[in-house]
Formats: C-alpha cells, sequence, structure tokens
C-alpha cells in the first residue's frame, strides 16, 4: 500500500468537505398546507420533513468530524490509533473520521457484538 501524505489528506478531506457542505441544505421547517388533502398526505409530509432532519443532522455531524480531522492534521505530523498508536493516515483516506486502525476498530466491533 502506497502511503499517502499528510497534505494529500488534509486536501482531500477539505475536498470532500466542500462537497458535503454543497449538499447541505437546510431542511424546511413548515409544510405546504396546500399539498395536504388527507391524513395519508399529511403523514407522508411529517415523515419526509423529518428524513430530512435527520439527514440534515448527519451531513452536519460528518462536516463537523472532517474538520476535526483536518485541524488534527493541520498541527500534528501524524494521526494515531486512538488503542495501539500506529499511524492511520492512509486509514482515513477511505474513513475519513476513523480513531482507530483496522485490527483495532475489528476488535471493538467484535466485542459489541458478543
Ligand atoms: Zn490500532
Amino acid at each position: 500500500m502506497i502511503d499517502i501524505s499528510r497534505e494529500e489528506l488534509r486536501a482531500k478531506l477539505i475536498f470532500k468537505k466542500s462537497q458535503l457542505s454543497k449538499e447541505l441544505v437546510e431542511p424546511k421547517m413548515h409544510i405546504n398546507k396546500c399539498d395536504i388533502h388527507d391524513v395519508i398526505d399529511a403523514a407522508e409530509a411529517l415523515t419526509t420533513r423529518e428524513k430530512e432532519h435527520r439527514l440534515y443532522g448527519l451531513k452536519e455531524l460528518k462536516i463537523q468530524q472532517l474538520d476535526n480531522v483536518i485541524d488534527k492534521l493541520s498541527h500534528n505530523n501524524d494521526i494515531e490509533c486512538d488503542t495501539c498508536g500506529v499511524s492511520i493516515l492512509s486509514r482515513l483516506e477511505v474513513v475519513p473520521t476513523a480513531q482507530r486502525c483496522f485490527s483495532c476498530q475489528t476488535r471493538v466491533e467484535k466485542l459489541k457484538l458478543k
């Protein structure tokens, strides 16, 4: 595996963040009453609005997590696995919000399943 440099990774994450920010459209707060003809329409409108809010929240969280990694990359030479301390730069290219190396993450997930 070819190791990615800190600067390359930082540039990629900044690009990813800008793409996500463009997609971040504030969900509507109100339901257009003209579109509601019966109870099913109302339920559908509420479900759609709820989904939009959840999606918005998830995207906001992801942008925040990307910001944290970008910030770390601006200050540190390397980002290490929270558990074993090995460099996780190349892993962050694939999973930008990773906090552990693949082995440690796999171990943690196996423990959670038990
Ligand atoms: Zn590890």
